[in-house]
């Protein structure tokens, strides 16, 4: 316990050393007001979590072959736990329980405590899956005072599983300190992989992969946003964004204004029961989610690189496309032929002819 006091905010919820809570947040930093609300409350309002419909597994049928490691070795230090001392950061499900991996489910089983952004999330969480354990509860709040307690435990030999609210912790969620702060101690610091909005969105958004920026939730206002769009709009890789349903329309629409006609992508609920992409350009998008009402639930937006405009041809070679094709066109169509096959725009190119000597009172682009 590293010397700190551990209460138990649940009435019947035992100590850690029992091991016995479910659901229950334990006060690891001395909150004795923290008893009073103790009540674990069923949380209805966010982030429901779906064990059905769970999707075919598509991969070897026989596991052992694609498995890494057995399981974690086992360790004195950790309590008796089985599970080697360190900090596990835990992905869990982003909507459908079915996603949760074994490894994540025998962690949180036998880590010492779960370090959890919100204990009525993660207490509903382990209910589900039959798992108790004590609850620690990590959020920008809390972070600063428990985190050196934390760090204590961890020295100590105990074995911690970090998990956020759903995903993978420490993208867009807590925990990047307490990871920095471990690794810095020398503690041992492990994932265990598993969902992630950003990436599973990336996943089947058919834009391209190779490259790609996460900038998670953009400023809420117009002109921070914008700046923010300015900023990314050299970026050569898809950009990966985080929004509300009520401030969709708004994102697309300053997206289209700056970073003009890319391709984009809306992944809504994944792994939900109304999962759904919605895929095309950024002004499209904006005018379709413009005219709707806010889409519920969650989502991600990608938007596509810049599209590689072709290279620039040499004056010289244009020059001489623009002679060949008025040898045989009028003016106006000799431009409006060269432009569609350089890029170049057509009135450029009437203009050059007429400086090239070629008569332009016919047939103006
Ligand atoms: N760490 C999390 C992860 O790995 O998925 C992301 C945390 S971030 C605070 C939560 C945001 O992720 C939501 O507001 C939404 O933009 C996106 N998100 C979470 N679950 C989602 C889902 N099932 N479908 C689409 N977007 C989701």
């Amino acid at each position: 316990m590293g010397g700190a006091e551990l209460r138990d905010r649940g009435a019947a919820a035992r100590t850690e050393a029992t091991g016995a809570t479910v659901g229950r947040e334990v006060d690891l930093v001395g909150d004795k007001a923290g008893a009073a609300r103790s009540a674990p409350r069923r949380k209805t309002d966010r982030r429901p979590l779906h064990d059905e419909p769970v999707r075919p597994v598509v991969g070897s049928s026989r596991p052992h072959e694609r498995r890494l490691r057995p399981t974690e070795p086992s360790a004195a230090g950790s309590g008796g736990s089985g599970l080697a001392p360190g900090l596990y950061v835990v992905a869990t499900p982003i909507g459908n329980l079915g996603d949760l991996g074994e490894r994540a489910k025998a962690t949180l089983a036998a880590a010492d405590a779960v370090v959890c952004e919100d204990s009525r999330v993660t207490g509903l969480l382990l209910h589900r899956l039959g798992i108790e354990r004590p609850l620690l509860v990590y959020n920008d709040h809390s972070a600063p005072r428990l985190r050196p307690k934390l760090l204590r435990r961890l020295a100590e030999g105990a074995a911690l599983a970090l998990v956020s609210d759903a995903g993978t912790p420490t993208i867009s969620d807590p925990g990047y300190r307490l990871v920095r702060a471990a690794l810095d101690a020398g503690i041992t610091v492990r994932a265990v992989p598993g969902p992630c909005a950003p990436i599973a969105a990336l996943s089947i958004a058919g834009l391209p992969t190779d490259r790609f920026l996460f900038a998670g939730f953009l400023p809420p206002r117009s002109a921070a946003r914008k700046r923010e769009l300015e900023e990314l709009r050299p970026v050569r890789a898809t950009l990966v964004l985080l929004e509300s349903g009520p401030r969709l329309a708004a994102l697309l629409r300053d997206a289209a204004e700056v970073l003009g006609e890319r391709e984009a992508v809306v992944a809504r609920e994944l792994t939900k029961l109304h999962e759904e992409l919605r895929r095309g350009r950024l002004v499209q998008l904006a005018a379709m989610f413009g005219a709707e009402p806010p889409p519920r639930g969650e989502l991600v937006v990608l938007i596509g690189p810049p599209e590689a405009k072709a290279p620039e041809l040499a004056q010289e070679k244009v020059d001489a496309a623009l002679r060949e094709a008025a040898a045989h066109l009028p003016p106006g169509r000799a431009a409006r032929r060269v432009a569609a096959a350089t890029g170049r725009p057509a009135a450029e190119l009437y203009r050059r002819l007429r400086e090239l000597g070629h008569d332009g009172n016919q047939g103006e682009p």
